[in-house]
Order: C-alpha cells, then structure tokens, then sequence
C-alpha cells in the first residue's frame, strides 16, 4: 500500500491529500522569472521545488502537464502598482532592446535550469517534460479575458484599468491580508477605490511611448503583471486545476490577485470551496537567506549560479542543498554549507560509482535474497518520505541506506538508486566523480601550500578525524586541487 500523496496547501494552512480534479492527471502551474536580470541562487530554489513536485506526480503515476511562465512584460519594480517597468528600466540602462535583454536573461535562465537537472525545454516531447510559456505570446488573450471581467469588476483611471477587490468574496485569504496591517503594504495609486485594487491594464503616459506596448480598449499600453498567470494558467490547464506554485514571497500579493481574477473570470464565489480560486492546492516555497545581501539583483556582484561554478561548486551541490532542507523552511546559504551539500553529493556518486563497478562483474540472474526486502523497503520509505508534502531531507536518508545494505546485488540496489533519483533529480545515473570537481576560476594556489594542505590532511587521517580531513581535501578542491589517495604512479595531487 502507497502512503497518500499529502501537500501543504497554503489556501488552507493545511495538509491536503492529492486528489486529482481529472483522473490520473496532474496540471500544475508555476509562476516563472521576469527575465530583466540574471536570477538569483534564491530563484533557482523556487524552480528546484516545482520540479521535485512535478517529478514526484510523475513517480506516482499521473499524466503530468506542467506549465512555467516567462513573464517578458508587466513586472513592476513593485510588486504594487508602484515603481517602472523592470524589462523596461533594465532595457533604459543598458540602452538595449526589451526583446534583446529578455532573449538574453531567458537564455541565462535556461542555462540554470540545465545546470540544476530541472526538467526542461530541452527535452520538451518527453511526456513529463515542463511546458514553458512566453508572457508576451498570450498578451491577445490577456485583453480578451480583461474585457471579459471589465464591466463587473474593474474600474478605469487615467493610469489605467483597475480591479476592484470588493467585488469578489474573501479577497486576500491566502495572504491572510484583510488586516490594515496586510493592505497597509501595498502603496496606493491616486484615485483607487481599495488600497489593493490592482492594475489589470496600465495605460502609456500621454507624450511617452513604450518599447513594450499594445492597443487595448482601455488605450496603449502594457497588461499588468497578475493578469498573465490567470490566462496562461486558464488556457493551458484549464480551470479550476490541481496545483499553483510559487515563492512565498507570491502569497502576499500576485496571488491573490491571480485568485480575485480567476474568481472574477469563472463567476465563482467564496475561497471556501478553494476550487472557487482556479486551483485545488496553492504551494509555496521559502525563502533561500543570505545575511549579507548578496542575494539583491540591484546589489553589483550577486549570488548566482554562475558564481557557485566559477568558485568551484558543481551546480548539483546547490540542488543537494536544496533538498536537504524541507522546501517549507527557510534556508539560509553559506559557503561551508555548499561544501557539506558538495561532499555528500560526493559520497553518494563515489558510492553509485562502487555499485556500477560491481554490478558489471555480478552473474546477471540471481536468487531473490532477504537483502532484496530490505532494499524494497527503503524504498518505500523514500516514498513515504515524499509522499509527506515532499520530505526531501528524509528521503535523501533513504537513497543514502540503499547504497550500504549488504548481501544484496548492485544491480538491484542501483536500481532502486535510479527510481529514488528519478524524483530527487541529481543525475546520478550520469554524475562521475571527476564531474564533481570543478577547477576554480582563475585557480593560482602554490605548491608549498598544497603540500602544506597535505602534511595537515595526513596528520588528520593518523588521528582518524576523516571529517577534518575531508574538509582539507575540500579547501584543496575549491582550489583546484585533485587529491589521489592511492593512486598507483604515487602522485599525491594535480591541479585539474
Ligand atoms: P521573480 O523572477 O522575481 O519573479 O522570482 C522568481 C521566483 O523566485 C518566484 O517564485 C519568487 O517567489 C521566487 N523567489 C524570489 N526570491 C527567492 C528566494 N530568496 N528564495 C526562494 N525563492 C525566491
Ligand atoms: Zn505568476
């Protein structure tokens, strides 16, 4: 027996089991990044998430449609109806086109997305493969469904068209927002009706022209940033459908924006029934943390992925990262918990590597052995583990315990390693050791301190502190120095 498939579902502030709306299909939506910048290793989390999600639906069997947008229009530098137009203040700065900026920060993207084995358009024609959306492809159909609410919802200003929160039920409940506190944060525009109406349509100043914009019956100018996820979400998956994701960040404002809209659009009533919102289950990923702020895009040098390569860290370690935490809990990054995610991820390959190596030299039929049990029922703890709103840290315990049960064959236990990876996603089917170690940007160490490394690492492995002594190989690693334990010529180290 499968334990229940139970997600958190934000709406509620509840556990809930997965009960598809279409039989054994699963629709989800994913807010995806404005492409005005690189993203961030923070973004990144929220992408890691949805695809661990999105394979954890495919693992159970259901015929998954997975939509992610590429918002290219609309996102203001506040999430309010504050602030400019962030496509077209970063086009302003680098005196680029909006079209040139968005090809490149999408290709940027993509590039993370690879990077970090999220299933992606590369492999789009896969059945469980993400469907990517482009923003300014459905602006059409964003009108459309403006005129659609228009009349009975929306209200127009000389700024623009505006939606009118009072006219739909329970406006805000997943933010839990109706305290002044709530409204408080979002700024106001002149003449708006409620502090959190919302632009549905934002007009072209008189004398301005964008580089983005669209006639409309509500004059030139661009959609607002709310209105592309309720369409795209609409016409790709159908209302209602089974799951919204997104930052957490998103709960406070973009999404219930997204629900008024959805409410407005299907005439549905009160968030009671949360299939009234356009979608079963909202869920929310936390916040990766760093404490000094590295994280701002508007901060010069920020933490990207790029960065983790360049310094030395495989891309996968940040995956490993992210699983190691529940993806409800804050993170909070540091280099030395980078390293740790490194050195597991590390162990778990070396380990793979051993069970291909030994599998090749097994006769291939053999008995079934009681080895073979314990084998199956790691796994179906690792299930148990996702099954429980997707408890990645657990389940990781769980691929780690199949690699060291004894007496049972390697074929079989790097068969259960494959299913496991099948939905924590770290590649280890294909990972080698050697892809782990990364040589650093501009690596310059000298040989004295290397050999210096080594006498310390040496003194360490006598005492049997192999936790310092790993750490030494890692400092050495991060410097692009490979360390050959054993190794026949008798060459301690190289530079990679
Ligand atoms: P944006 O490109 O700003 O629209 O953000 C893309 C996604 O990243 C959204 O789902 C955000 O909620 C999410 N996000 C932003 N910052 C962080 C962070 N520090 N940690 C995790 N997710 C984040
Ligand atoms: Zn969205």
């Amino acid at each position: 027996m499968t334990a229940p498939l139970r997600l958190f579902n934000s709406l509620t502030r509840e556990l809930e089991t997965f009960e598809p709306i279409h039989e054994d299909e699963a629709r989800v939506y994913t807010c995806g990044p404005t492409v005005y910048n690189y993203p961030h290793i923070g973004n990144m989390r929220a992408y890691v998430f949805a695809d661990v999600l999105g394979r954890m639906l495919s693992w159970r069997r259901y015929k998954l449609t997975h939509v992610i947008n590429i918002t290219d229009v609309g996102h203001l530098t506040d999430d309010a109806d504050a602030g400019e137009d962030k496509m077209e203040k970063m086009a302003a700065e680098k005196a680029q086109s909006i079209w040139d900026i968005a090809k490149h920060y999408t290709e940027a993207y993509w590039a993370d997305v690879k990077a970090l084995n999220i299933r992606g358009p590369m492999k789009q024609g896969e059945p469980e493969a993400a469907h990517w959306s482009i923003a300014t492809d459905y602006v059409p159909a964003m009108i459309e469904f403006a005129k659609s609410i228009a009349d009975k919802h929306c209200y127009e200003l000389d700024s623009g068209l505006y939606f009118d929160v009072s006219t739909v039920a329970d406006y805000g409940r997943l933010a839990r927002a109706q305290t002044e506190e709530g409204e408080g944060r979002i700024e106001a525009v002149e003449g708006k009706r409620n502090a959190a109406d919302f632009a549905i349509w934002r007009k072209t100043p008189p004398g301005e022209t964008r580089q983005m914009e669209w006639d409309s019956p509500w004059g030139r100018g661009a959609p607002g940033w709310h209105l592309e996820c309720s369409v795209m979400s609409g016409q790709l998956l159908g209302f209602p459908f089974d799951i919204h994701t997104g930052g957490i960040d998103h709960r406070e404002i973009h999404h219930p924006n997204e629900i008024a809209q959805n409410q407005a659009f299907c005439c549905t009533n009160g968030l009671d029934d949360p299939l009234n919102s356009g979608a079963k289950l909202w869920m929310h990923n936390n916040f990766l943390v760093e404490r000094s702020g590295k994280m701002s895009k508007s901060a010069g040098e920020f933490l990207r992925l790029q960065l983790l390569i360049d310094k030395g860290y495989h891309p996968l370690a940040y995956r490993m990262m992210c699983l190691q935490a529940h993806y409800r809990s804050e993170l909070e990054f540091s280099w030395d918990g980078l390293g740790a995610a490194l050195t597991r991820l590390k162990r778990i390959v070396m380990a793979v590597e051993r069970l291909k190596e030994t599998a090749k030299a097994e006769p291939e039929e053999q008995p079934y052995s009681p080895p073979e049990g314990v084998a199956v029922q790691a796994l179906k703890d690792f299930d148990a583990a996702m099954a429980d709103d997707l408890n990645t840290p657990v389940a990781l315990t769980k691929l780690e315990e199949v690699t060291t049960i004894k007496k049972c064959p390697a074929a079989v236990k790097l068969g259960f390693v494959e299913q496991m990876d099948s939905v924590l996603g770290l590649n280890l089917a294909g990972l080698t050791r050697a892809d782990l170690r990364l040589r650093p940007k501009g690596a310059t160490i000298g040989e004295a301190e290397i050999e210096d490394a080594l006498v310390r690492r040496k003194a360490a492995r006598a005492e049997k502190d192999f936790a310092r002594s790993d750490a030494i190989r890692d400092e050495l690693s991060a410097q692009g120095v490979e360390v050959m334990d054993g190794d026949p010529l008798g060459w301690e180290w190289k530079l990679s």
